[in-house]
């Protein structure tokens, strides 16, 4: 067992410290890497998460009235705390979240720098004030919606359970994050790092799986739902919201595009093509680009670029440094994804690389699954439709750029999209016809503190990463305030 996880004894983190509910349950927490069993944790029963929302709702009046800027200098604490302890909470979730060590490290550098972001703007929760006749005055003014429920996927635990904890806590909300309940041990350590920074009940981490999720979604007092997950999750959070008409945000599933003109250099397509895959993350990414629409004139080179670089891409144990992809995150989306490549066989896809667990005897425990392409597919197969969330690559040729847009935006999400040209015109045209939330052209996965994330169509509501995440934690209210306009008379 990793020394440094949290151990049941812990319990619950809910008003400031550990608690014991009785109807928490002891759960094992597994390796996807080793398949050993790393830690014990406790999962929240029902009233584990109403004790948590309890805790939320007396810590608000309190948190809300903080001044503004002192609850931005507890943030910017918070995100130094987590810089401080990166290497602590990089070696726990590499180990039970399967992803390599240095990019998870990489992501607690990524939460500290949205905490920092989202501490800065507290400032700019404004409202605006509105012309109207003399003696009266309108403006509005932006306040917290009350206890905020966070509810977190499986692929960047710390990353999300720290980041999207800041927008809601700057904008003056409390929060009950719930983790995933494939890899919870980076939130719980989180949780220790973070207790003696903010009051106790304004952060609150409810550790358990979709039962746990569901009850805190339908909780009445919870006054905005935020999942970051599946569709449909999305769907049942949104069932769940219609009961009490709560303001919902959600950032769901991708099948992004990634398109490359004739005109494309097919060694940097290819290059974009394993970057965009996202196959260090063993493709567990929601942006990933996993269908790439390569144009005929460049397709054949452009597959032949891509398998040598593939050949680079070779899954690890995550907890070594050197390792640049890792496993999935369990056996069941391990058979789910190897299920999908059986499925684009049989349908008649072209498998050019991966399809298979590796070889190398150190991985034969853990569920790693090689980077995998398939080549000349085409839209009525399965995997060129559904998200497989795993290491595949869909590659299809494309010739005639009125039919590449209608494919393009066949799918029922819309995320994000990589655009390979070096013409203007084209670029332009194609960013104003695909259906997706982020674009890039000639570039890739990254994404930029400031620039709103978030998906058109079934891929979400709302927008994250920037200043619309922290409005949308604020609910507008508009005040009329009537006067005399005259000076009396002296
Ligand atoms: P998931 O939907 O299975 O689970 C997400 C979270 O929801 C978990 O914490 C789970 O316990 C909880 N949950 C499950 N059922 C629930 C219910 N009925 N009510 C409330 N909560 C419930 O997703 P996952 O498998 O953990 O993550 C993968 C999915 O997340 C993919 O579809 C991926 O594209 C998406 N994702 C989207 C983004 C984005 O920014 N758009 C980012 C990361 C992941």
């Amino acid at each position: 067992m990793n020394d440094m996880a949290p151990s049941p004894s812990k319990g619950i983190f809910y008003n400031g410290t550990w608690q014991r509910p009785k109807d928490a349950q002891t759960v094992s927490v597994f390796s996807p890497a080793t398949g050993e069993k790393i830690a014990d944790i406790l999962h929240a029963g029902p009233q584990a998460v109403d004790a948590a929302v309890a805790a939320a709702k007396a810590a608000f009046r309190g948190w809300s009235r903080t001044p503004l800027l002192e609850r931005g200098q507890l943030l910017k604490r918070i995100a130094q705390a987590l810089r401080d302890h990166a290497d602590e909470l990089a070696l726990i979730e590499a180990e039970d979240g399967g992803n390599p060590l240095r990019l998870v490290r990489q992501d607690v550098f990524s939460a500290a720098a949205q905490i920092d972001y989202f501490a800065g703007l507290v400032t700019e929760i404004k409202g605006h004030s509105i012309p109207r006749d003399p003696g009266s005055l309108n403006y509005t003014i932006r306040e917290p919606w009350g206890v905020v429920a966070r509810i977190i996927p499986f692929n960047h635990p710390i990353l999300f359970c720290a980041s999207k904890s800041a927008a809601p806590l700057a904008a003056g909300n409390t929060v009950v994050v719930k983790p995933p309940e494939q890899a919870p041990l980076s939130a719980l350590r989180f949780a220790e790092i973070v207790a003696d920074i903010l009051p106790p009940g304004v952060l609150n981490i409810v550790a358990g799986g979709g039962e746990a999720g569901a009850r805190l979604t339908s909780h009445p007092d919870i006054a905005k739902i935020a999942l970051t997950g599946s569709l449909p999750t999305g769907r049942a959070v949104l069932r769940a919201a219609a009961e009490r008409i709560r303001s919902v945000q959600l950032e769901l599933g991708g099948k992004n595009a990634l398109i490359a003109f004739d005109d494309a250099d097919p060694a940097a397509v290819a290059s974009a093509m394993v970057g965009g895959m996202n196959f260090t993350w063993a493709g567990q990414s929601c942006g990933s680009t996993s269908r790439a629409f390569i144009h005929e004139a460049i397709y054949e080179d452009v597959l032949a670029h891509l398998k040598r670089r593939v050949a680079d891409v070779r899954p690890g144990l995550p907890t070594r440094p050197e390792t640049m992809m890792g496993s999935l995150i369990d056996r069941r989306q391990y058979d789910r994804v190897m299920n999908y490549i059986e499925i684009a066989r049989r349908e008649g896809a072209r498998l050019i690389a991966g399809g298979k667990h590796p070889d190398d005897p150190l991985l034969k425990d853990g569920c790693f699954i090689e980077p995998t392409i398939f080549a000349d597919v085409d839209l009525s197969m399965t995997i060129a439709r559904e998200e497989i969330f795993g290491p595949v690559l869909s590659v299809f040729r494309w010739s005639d750029e009125q039919q590449l847009v209608r494919d393009v935006n066949s799918v029922e999400y819309g995320l994000t999209c990589s655009i390979w040209t070096n013409d203007l015109h084209r670029a332009h045209r194609m960013i104003s016809v695909v259906e997706a939330g982020f674009v890039w052209v000639n570039e890739t996965t990254k994404h930029f503190i400031g620039a709103p994330f978030g998906g058109y169509k079934q891929s979400g509501l709302g927008r994250e990463e920037s200043i619309e995440e922290l409005l949308d934690y604020t609910q507008i209210k508009h005040v009329h305030i009537k006067y005399h306009s005259e000076t009396p008379a002296a």
